[in-house]
């Protein structure tokens, strides 16, 4: 057995039934063999040992009284994954699927793409078992602040920066913050994405959406095409998907399809981002209602999805953007996608599409940009967040934006020419998982072992 496999078995035999994390590892290193062969440093240094071995993992009760008076308790975590690079960087997820194995793929997945933006940031990740669909303010409150009265402890500015992820916006990002403060007395850059009134920074919002159109763009260019006039599929309808269309349209691109948990919109002349924005972001509503307004549109639940996927994958279109969660694209849809002409996938969640999935686009050979490049837009400029906050600057909109489309072109430049480097040229995985690895694991030789 060679080193690369060797590994992946002791981590399923020392971490059992952790499958979301098997397939993130195995994604990883299968794609670092060149890099492996090449060089004995690594592997004296047995430094994929220590990066499938998170530096720390804190697990805690949350427990919390919801508006009927009765006691819930839900399950807490934070893994702090990698710091070579800098303080952990990653969100926190409240969803009931969250569970160690959800948790740990995803920080094992924001080290390397922490290291792709090329800033200051380790690799880490957190959340709750909590469902926030229903809970009224005051309980989403409670939640956050019992959630925080733990996780304060554990975490600093300099230390491990939390941000939010699904479930997780300026809303919880607020409660937890006023409970961080009391908890503390410290007035301090702890969490990102915080509101525009008390030190978030311009285009947080925005960012990971539009950094996976911008990724999508490059991607485009390079092979002398562009996304004016690109007929979209994307999926979801939160923070990733809603500003994702909204950069698709400003780009003279139309996306024609969303998703939430109950079923998915296609509106052949082109989604009504206001309509969306009014149900997610105001109302908290769900898309079904989307065909009171638009009875041209097309909406399809859940239990009438096909066997084998997802139905938003189901349409003829040139471009897809996955934005709700993990694998959520399917072999079956990956196949379709094929078929129905699509040229281009830019993931704008974690790990949306499955191995197999992953594997057809890439013998297709159309621009397949992977997660942690595609959807570094929003870390990096958490990043730029925690940089405002240190210098106690606030920097413009258009200031924040042009920062954003350097840091996704250098993440694509870089991804590219590592792609090439090692003899296969547009695999934009391989490039991405060699450039990011390369940079913590020369971070981590240099400072011994720790
Ligand atoms: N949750 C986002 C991600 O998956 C953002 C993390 C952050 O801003 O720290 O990268």
């Amino acid at each position: 057995m060679n080193y690369i496999h060797s590994t992946i078995a002791q981590l399923k035999s020392s971490s059992p039934a952790q499958c979301e994390f098997y397939q993130a590892v195995e994604e990883v290193l299968e794609s670092l063999e060149p890099i492996l062969e090449n060089s004995e440093k690594y592997k004296k240094n047995a430094i994929i040992q220590r990066l499938v071995e998170p530096e720390r993992q804190i697990m805690f009760r949350v427990p919390w009284v919801d508006d009927e008076g009765n006691i819930q308790v839900n399950k807490g975590y934070r893994i702090e994954f990698n710091s070579a690079l800098g303080p952990y960087k990653g969100g926190l997820r409240f969803h009931p699927s969250v569970n160690a194995s959800i948790i740990k793929f995803l920080g094992f997945e924001q080290i390397f793409k922490n290291a792709l933006t090329g800033l200051p940031i380790g690799g880490g990740k957190g959340g709750a078992n909590f469902d926030p669909k229903g809970r009224s303010d005051a309980e989403i409150m409670r939640f956050c602040q019992s959630f925080m009265s733990e996780l304060y402890r554990h975490i600093g500015p300099t230390t491990d920066v939390p941000a939010g992820d699904i479930g997780v916006g300026a809303r919880e990002i607020g409660y937890m913050f006023g409970q961080y403060k009391r908890l503390t007395g410290r007035y301090e850059g702890v969490l990102t994405g915080k509101s525009l009134l008390w030190g978030g920074s311009l285009v947080r919002k925005e960012a990971t959406g539009y950094g996976a159109v911008y990724f999508a763009d490059y991607m485009l260019q390079a092979r002398g095409g562009s996304l004016q006039g690109k007929r979209c599929l994307v999926s979801g309808a939160g923070n990733v998907a809603i500003y994702a269309m909204e950069k698709l349209y400003q780009m003279g691109a139309t996306p024609v399809s969303c998703s939430d948990s109950r079923g998915t919109v296609y509106h052949e002349s082109g989604i009504d981002l206001d309509l969306i924005k009014c149900l997610k972001e105001q109302s908290r509503d769900c898309l079904s209602t989307y065909k009171q307004t638009h009875p041209d549109a097309i909406y399809i639940a859940v239990n009438d999805y096909p066997k084998d996927g997802h139905a938003v994958w189901r349409f003829n279109a040139d471009a897809a953007f996955p934005c709700a969660t993990q694998n959520e694209l399917t072999q079956g849809d990956a196949n379709a996608l094929l078929t129905g002409g699509c040229l281009l996938v830019s993931e704008g969640a974690n790990m949306p599409s499955t191995k197999e999935a992953i594997e057809s686009f890439i013998a297709a050979k159309i621009a397949y940009g992977p997660g942690k490049a595609a959807n570094a837009g929003g870390v990096a400029t958490s990043q730029l967040e925690m940089a405002q906050n240190a210098s106690m600057q606030s920097w413009t909109f258009e200031e924040v934006d042009e920062k954003l489309k350097q840091i996704m072109k250098n993440i694509f430049v870089t991804a590219n020419d590592t792609a090439t480097e090692f003899g296969e040229p547009g695999n934009l995985l391989l490039g991405a998982n060699i450039a990011g690895f390369r940079r913590v694991a020369d971070a981590m030789i240099e400072q011994g072992v720790v």
